[in-house]
């Protein structure tokens, strides 16, 4: 009986002792389409992670270093594993749990943005091509914030992870996060960072790239205007276009990417909006 009281103090005190971090109390959100952060220890240096291939965040937060992981959003329930060099394990494992994604039913009434002719297919390809070599950018500077600022104010309209059915046919669920504003709204870059890709998209319509480092990335679509080029730094805060309804979009509205380690992430885990 003392032996079970004891594990359990100790249990508790292990469980405060992680959740008192600040960040991991705001971004660990272990689900699909969510973040995981892992301890990785007190190295002087330090270490580097990889997640299924891919570089991974990796922050100094008070007197540990962490990985700020993106999980995909067809991860199964059950165990992941991080790789680590330069830490006190090679190998660390993290649980991953379930989380609903409800359905949508979208009417549009250009069919030719459900079923691209053969042309659009092509084009279609070339440009998500384009935008997945942008994702997968890893440049080392630490984010200027990882608590990001919301790129507009305004309601948030379609959530992440949507299973969305166009017109009756499936598709991609939803990469991201929809801010009911109207067109000519500012958008502000959400931390500092640098244009890496602009683009005038079959689906996302007039498009920005923004690398915050270490593999943290925005993208926002359906633009009306874009004010920036590509190389351009932005401060956080800095104007980069204004919201539109271009592309595939059944309305005024700014569609908000969020990617960790080439992985599109809940956008609201990173504005404390998030709804288990
Ligand atoms: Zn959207």
């Amino acid at each position: 009986m003392r032996r079970l009281f004891l594990l359990v103090v100790t249990l508790c005190a292990l469980g405060t002792a992680h959740a008192n971090t600040f960040i991991e109390r705001l971004l660990d959100r272990r689900v699909p389409g969510g973040v995981a952060v892992v301890d990785l220890g007190n190295p002087g240096q330090p270490p580097r992670a990889t997640f299924q291939g891919k570089p991974v965040m990796v922050l100094r937060d008070g007197e540990r270093w962490i990985a700020v992981v993106g999980i995909p959003l067809d991860t199964t329930r059950g165990n992941q594993t991080l790789q680590v060099t330069g830490g006190s394990t090679p190998r660390i494992e993290f649980d991953v749990g379930t989380r609903h994604y409800a359905e949508q039913h979208i009417k549009l009434a250009n069919q030719r943005q459900v079923t691209p002719n053969p042309d659009d297919t092509r084009r279609i390809e070339r440009e998500l091509a384009e935008q997945q070599a942008a994702y997968r950018t890893f440049t080392p500077g630490t984010p200027s914030n990882v608590f990001l600022d919301r790129p507009v104010d305004g309601r948030l309209s379609s959530p992440f992870g949507l299973r969305r059915v166009f017109n009756g046919q499936p598709r991609n669920p939803h990469s991201g996060l929809d801010f009911a504003v109207p067109t000519g709204t500012p958008i502000k870059a959400p931390a500092a960072g640098r244009v890496i890709l602009v683009g005038d998209y079959f689906f996302n319509g007039k498009t920005v790239f923004v690398d915050h480092g270490q593999g943290l990335i925005s993208m926002f679509c359906h633009l009306s205007v874009i004010d920036v080029k590509v190389g351009d730094t932005l401060a956080r805060g800095g104007v980069l276009g204004k919201v539109g309804a271009t592309g595939r979009a059944t309305g005024p509205h700014l569609h908000w990417n969020v990617s960790l380690n080439d992985v599109r992430v809940d956008p609201s885990i990173f504005i404390d909006a998030y709804k288990p």
